[in-house]
């Protein structure tokens, strides 16, 4: 977790519950594992690259926190089950899934393939659906539990490079809504946190390095990779008990009023 301010929530938030964090092992997604663990939970992160996973679990443990991973694409639902059961075997619980991981590349739509646009489509969305329906199925559908979607805040004024990423990103609303309905009888809240472009991402750097620059925001400033997690963190624990369906955007206000106000030059989203 990065300690940019002491923690405006109880340490002890999530005690006892057990969390899963996709694309855990870089960027957004390890600073929520941090962040959730930190709070009490027990976490798991999953991606492809093993060697990242365990760079992310030792750090995570050096924290304090007691945490494991598990090897899977995203796309293949065979292997985000195995991940489930083996969380559910180490754990014996599993209370929070936050589906963070995502593919991006910036490109035109003139120089977008058939199957760059569907691998992307593939990870964000179908993997949004593969693991939250795995987790469903084994155990909170039964047991109840929190789900968090990592978007965006590009889908909702449109991209330029990002078709993709806005099409895939839109899907993953949409279903965390759907979601919300069919499964809050069973005491499943599913929300979404959309950040912004943040400081110090990969997925901030790739726009960067492509040359892609957006506009501006109200509060000023590029965001930081904790104040999404604390959104995590907050949507994941009780304080958001009645909240479903949800989504928090995190972008200083970016998508509302992209270059029409004067501040911070901001990128990505
Ligand atoms: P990142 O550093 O590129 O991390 C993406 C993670 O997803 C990686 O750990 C990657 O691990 C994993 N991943 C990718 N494809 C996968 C697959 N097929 N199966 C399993 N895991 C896979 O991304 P980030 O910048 O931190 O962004 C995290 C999330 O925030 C994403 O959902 C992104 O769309 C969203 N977001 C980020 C920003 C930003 O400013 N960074 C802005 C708006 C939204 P492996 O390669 O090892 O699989």
């Amino acid at each position: 977790m990065t300690t940019e301010h002491p923690s405006a929530f109880q340490p002890d938030l999530l005690a006892g519950r057990v969390a899963l964090v996709t694309g855990g092992a870089t960027g957004l997604g390890l600073e929520i594992a941090a962040v959730l663990g930190t709070h009490g939970a027990r976490v798991a992160v999953c991606s492809r690259k093993e060697d990242n996973l365990r760079a992310a679990v030792d750090q995570l443990t050096a924290q304090g926190i007691d945490a494991m991973y598990g090897v899977c694409d995203v796309r293949q639902p065979d292997e985000v089950a195995a991940v489930v059961d083996a969380v559910l075997a180490r754990f014996g619980r599993l209370d929070v899934v936050v589906n963070n991981a995502a593919g991006n590349f910036p490109t035109p739509i003139t120089g977008l393939s058939p199957n760059g646009f569907k691998a992307v489509v593939d990870i964000d969305l179908l993997g949004t659906f593969h693991v939250s329906k795995a987790a469903h199925e084994a155990w909170l559908g039964e047991h109840g539990g929190s789900i968090v979607n990592i978007s965006a805040a590009i889908q909702y004024r449109g991209m330029a490079m990002q078709a993709h990423v806005t099409a895939a990103k839109a899907g993953v609303d949409a279903l965390s809504r759907t979601c919300a309905i069919e499964w809050g009888p069973d005491g499943v809240r599913v929300n979404v946190v959309a950040p912004g472009g943040m400081a110090g991402t990969e997925g901030m750097a790739r726009f960067e390095t492509a040359g892609v620059v957006g506009g501006q925001n109200p509060l000023g400033r590029v965001g930081t990779r904790r104040e999404v997690a604390d959104c995590v963190l907050f949507l994941a624990s009780d304080a958001a008990s009645y909240v479903t369906g949800a989504t928090l955007v995190v972008d200083g206000g970016g998508w509302l009023a992209d270059g029409r106000i004067s501040g911070a030059t901001t990128v990505g989203g």
